[in-house]
């Protein structure tokens, strides 16, 4: 026991219509998951109202994007207050998929994180961007995620992953503090499936999973939730 709680982030992208999130969410109402894993679902900002009235309150919901700051001239963004004021309580900051399509850099990745206090969550591959940035490290999970595993169906061995994860807490040790070493919680995402998750979560330094196409199967995601250690 590492005194982290597992962590499962369900990461919808840009899937689903008013109709077919009613139906993940009324599966995932029905479900008795493990107490002891922190679960987070990230709908398209669109539904996140939605998902919000109607969802469980033991899962949480996070926005799969924000602003670099505050509001105001900024066209089609939305900012970590607003989220804040709707009742989100986390974001995904820096995935893979917004910095190929979108061009999303570290400096602009490390601004939305250090945006606010009221950014709880990131999910970034480049440490070093954050160190200074990130004003309360209690507030972030991190996910490590190789890009050629993400929306591949290709995913790391457990040894390798943990190869990574324990090389990041190392890093976080030296870099920042043997304290937030020892409390953040760094998950693995890449094409985790509920063939896969055992392994993963049997290795000391993964505590818990960012997954994409597995969370829009509620049967793959309990799956995944049951492989808390
Ligand atoms: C992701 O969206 O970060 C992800 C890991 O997706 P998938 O599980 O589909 O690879």
């Amino acid at each position: 026991p590492t005194g982290r709680k597992f962590f499962l982030g369900g990461n919808w992208k840009c899937n689903g219509t008013q109709d077919s999130i009613k139906k993940l969410v009324d599966d995932l109402n029905e479900v008795e998951f493990e107490e002891d894993v922190e679960i987070v679902v990230c709908p398209p900002f669109l539904y996140i109202h939605q998902v919000l009235e109607t969802l469980t309150k033991r899962i949480d919901v996070a926005a799969q994007n924000c602003w670099t700051g505050k509001g105001g001239a900024i066209t089609g963004e939305i900012c970590a207050d607003q989220l804040v004021d709707v009742g989100v309580k986390w974001v995904v900051l820096g995935h893979a998929e917004r910095r190929h399509f979108m061009g999303e850099t570290n400096s602009m990745v490390s601004r939305k994180a250090a945006g606010s206090n009221l950014t709880n969550g990131v999910v970034c591959d480049q440490l070093q961007a954050l160190v200074s940035k990130v004003p309360d490290w209690i507030q972030v999970v991190l996910a490590y995620e190789p890009v050629w595993a993400v929306g591949t169906g290709k995913s790391c061995t457990p040894e390798q992953a943990q190869e990574v994860h324990f090389s990041m807490r190392e890093w976080i040790r030296k870099n920042i503090s043997e304290d937030v070493a020892s409390y953040v919680r760094i998950i693995y995402g890449g094409s985790v499936s509920s063939s896969t998750c055992n392994g993963l979560a049997r290795q000391p330094d993964i505590d818990g999973f960012f997954v994409g196409s597995a969370a829009l199967n509620t049967k793959e995601f309990v799956a995944i939730a049951n492989s808390v250690k």
